[in-house]
């Protein structure tokens, strides 16, 4: 499979017909054992790629960043006309009427939407599993998960039924996916990429960000997301409307210099508490990572980081909180799932609620709902926020000595399918070494960095806040000489 830059510069000069480039992605999606996708957005697709075929000369179209490249879009995210279910049964049949800022931004520099990419039950999950839609498979092993949450859209790229893909990631939910599919993922700086028209799960937690085969595409797409949008009132100030230019390889020409300038120099801290627990095959393929980045010229020293321990805690607890709150508004009147004659509101609320939402979702609206109610919120959301603090704190301490932190995405490979979801807590452990970075509000990149009986590895590598070049960067870098 072509990366985006090649499909871009192909259909640009006419070596590409973006209508056959698309046609074979069809095909190899209905062909597809993986169910990476929930709904497809095939004819109006196809639509867009003739016109982009006849159109591509035109100097406004000349400019489009992402012209003709097919994209597959995680079901949280709005997208106008077609359906968004966030894997859910109670937003079966829900349309959108307006695109998120993402998918705005999207369609401005010419991507094509292939479709909605399956997911966890409104994000909530590690392996795509929770989904009302059934499991994604892992593309390396079928019997495995492909991660989760945003399985469907690492799995497509990782096989070719997508060129890019968008997730979120609220803990861990691009990371880990692209992690156990062999792929690039990126969760931005929280408040970076606005989250306008993300169906929120927990919001002081979750980012949109990119899935791509490499980290140039990687951040060719965060360029094209990354834009201003006065809607989300979180998103910092960016100065201008115009996005950062990260995709420099590109337009540099990919120079090795430019990795290997970046890297030499590179203070890099390993805290031990993200290894200690991972299985040999990891640790291994994580440590030869970072002497190749020593053999480029960096450096590194191992660092203690002692409230990890708590992380898990906290962000389940914040994680489960924000949720009841936010999932409060599918109450079956002004969204998708609506059954049985309609009695009194606490009836028909409790019953469409009932139906619609799947077993781990009830489960985290009740934890959620304990947790803040009266006597037990200084106990336990209190708490956890300032826990939070106390590990923001330690990643910025860190950051301040260390150019980047490099670590494991994920303890382990791929698991079996069906292994860890009758065991919520097992999954929930699982998230170790993803959850802290979205406590923290840092950004993070996921790079493959070795196999272990055929399974991807992949190496985390955590920036400052604001900071995705440094990340980006250095994950080109270790891609083009490492890997
Ligand atoms: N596995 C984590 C959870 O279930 C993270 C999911 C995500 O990032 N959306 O909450």
């Amino acid at each position: 499979m072509q990366t985006a830059i090649e499909v871009v510069e192909g259909i640009k000069s006419g070596a590409i017909s973006c209508e056959e480039l698309l046609s074979k992605i069809y095909d190899r999606i209905e062909k597809s054992d993986l169910n990476c996708y929930i709904t497809l957005n095939k004819e109006n697709a196809l639509e867009t790629a003739r016109d982009v075929d006849k159109r591509r000369e035109e100097a406004d179209f000349k400019r489009k960043k992402l012209l003709g490249v097919p994209i597959a879009i995680k079901d949280a995210i709005s997208t106008k006309g077609i359906q968004t279910t966030c894997a859910s049964k109670i937003l079966t049949g829900y349309v959108p009427p307006y695109d998120a800022a993402v998918i705005e931004a999207l369609k401005r520099e010419g991507a094509i939407i292939i479709g909605k990419t399956n997911m966890d039950e409104f994000c909530m999950g590690t392996s795509t599993e929770t989904s009302y839609y059934g499991p994604t498979k892992n593309p390396h092993d079928l019997t495995r998960v492909p991660g989760g949450s945003s399985g469907g859209s690492t799995a497509a790229v990782s096989v070719g039924e997508a060129v890019l893909a968008l997730g979120s990631d609220t803990g861990g939910s691009i990371r880990c996916p692209a992690s156990f599919c062999g792929v690039v993922g990126l969760k931005t700086t929280y408040g970076f990429v606005s989250r306008y028209g993300l169906i929120a799960y927990a919001n002081s937690l979750e980012q949109i960000g990119p899935i791509a085969s490499s980290v140039t595409d990687t951040a060719l797409l965060l360029e094209v997301i990354s834009t201003k949008d006065e809607r989300d009132s979180t998103q910092i100030k960016i100065k201008n409307d115009a996005p950062t230019n990260y995709c420099w390889s590109w337009r540099n020409g990919t120079t090795r210099s430019v990795s290997e300038d970046i890297i030499k120099g590179m203070r890099i801290g390993v805290p031990k508490e993200f290894i200690e627990g991972a299985s040999p095959a990891v640790k291994k393929s994580v440590w030869n990572a970072v002497r190749k980045f020593e053999d480029l010229g960096a450096s590194y020293e191992e660092i203690s980081m002692r409230n990890l321990k708590y992380a898990l805690a906290s962000y389940y607890l914040i994680a489960m909180s924000e949720a009841s709150s936010n999932l409060a508004r599918f109450d079956g009147l002004r969204y998708g799932l609506r059954t049985g004659k309609d009695e009194d509101w606490h009836t028909t609320f409790s019953r469409i609620r009932g139906e619609g939402f799947g077993e781990e979702v009830k489960r985290r609206i009740i934890l959620g709902t304990y947790a803040l109610s009266a006597g037990y919120y200084g106990k336990y959301y209190l708490k956890a926020l300032k826990v939070r603090t106390l590990i923001k704190r330690e990643f910025e301490e860190a950051l301040k000595t260390h150019d980047i932190l490099a670590m494991p995405t994920m303890p382990f490979v791929a698991f079996e399918l069906g292994e860890r979801i009758k065991d919520p807590l097992s999954l929930y452990l699982a998230d170790v070494n993803t959850v802290p970075i979205n406590l923290a509000g840092v950004p993070s990149i996921s790079v493959p960095c070795g196999t272990s009986n055929g399974l991807p590895i992949g190496l985390q590598l955590v920036g400052k806040h604001f900071e995705e070049d440094g990340i980006l960067k250095a994950a080109y870098g270790y891609e083009q000489n490492g890997c």
